[in-house]
């Protein structure tokens, strides 16, 4: 699942190329991949973009300041741009047509669909973003704010570091290298950290997200819209690999659809865990 950095890579990539482009058409094609009815699809036609942003894990194309398309693209999707008479393939959830003869095409290539586009009056009226939390690189997310959520409700980082509603854009690859960055255990709860380590948690959560950004700005030059591979990642998916600061084995912890990737002795006091119940636990 792309995550803020993926995501502000491919709003500052989508900015150079279709800021100003007029809109011909746009079209569904995967069942239930728009979630609101009114304004209509058409409502966008014959209106040029005028502004990409990001809110949390949403990308917001601006049409006018009460029309925009907002897109989500879950766990799968990937925007593709490519010229209009190239044949759409049946992993083409939505297209929009520009009057200069590209595309700019939505694309999930899975069985269980989850992408969501909205056409909407105002980016809060999606739900998950009247809902979101903080995002993590402005200067409202602070070390109070952190604090309080952090000691506020007995729940483990990683799930904490998820929660949408309380940061924004962060997913399980992310939480994984921000943890392991921090040197704290995915499944310790956050009522039992001490100051010094809210500290750390929150130095870890802004260092991370602008270290990973940079590296994939790097990687993409300007040249692709989803950038899904993390070569740069240190413990994200290196089960098994040497943990770059100590040499110890990259452990796993799966449980349902969730993996997690941590260092045993940098995060948990050289143990594994070994209580797969215990993880996603309330
Ligand atoms: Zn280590």
């Amino acid at each position: 699942m792309p995550e803020l950095p993926e995501l502000d890579v491919m709003q500052e990539v989508l900015t150079d190329r279709i800021i100003g482009r007029t809109i011909a058409a746009v079209n569904t094609f995967h069942p239930g991949i728009l979630k609101t009815v009114e304004p209509g699809l058409d409502s966008l036609v014959g209106k040029s973009i005028t502004a990409i942003s990001r809110r949390g894990k949403h990308l917001i194309f601006t049409v006018s300041d009460d029309l925009h398309l907002v897109v989500h693209l879950m766990l799968a999707g990937r925007l593709v741009s490519c010229q209009s008479n190239t044949k759409a393939t049946k992993a083409t959830g939505c297209l929009i047509t520009f009057e200069d003869g590209e595309d700019l095409r939505i694309i999930e290539n899975t069985t269980i669909r989850r992408v969501r586009v909205h056409v909407v009056r105002s980016p809060s009226d999606v739900e998950a973003i009247a809902n979101a939390g903080v995002e993590p690189l402005s200067s409202d997310f602070t070390i109070d704010y952190l604090s309080q959520h952090v000691l506020g409700r007995k729940r483990q980082l990683k799930k904490l570091l998820t929660d949408q509603t309380i940061i924004v854009g962060i997913g399980t690859a992310y939480a994984d290298e921000i943890l392991f960055d921090a040197k704290l255990s995915p499944i310790r709860y956050g009522t039992t950290l001490y100051e010094e380590e809210v500290h750390r948690l929150h130095e870890s959560i802004q260092s991370v997200l602008r270290w990973a950004t940079d590296e994939i700005r790097a990687e993409a030059g300007g040249a692709t819209l989803t950038p899904h591979e993390r070569p740069f990642a240190r413990i994200y998916k290196k089960t098994e690999q040497p943990c770059p600061d100590c040499g110890t084995k990259i452990a796993e912890i799966r449980y349902a659809q969730t993996q997690t990737y941590y260092c045993p002795n940098c995060q948990s006091q050289g143990k594994s865990i070994r209580d797969r119940r215990a993880w996603l636990t309330r």
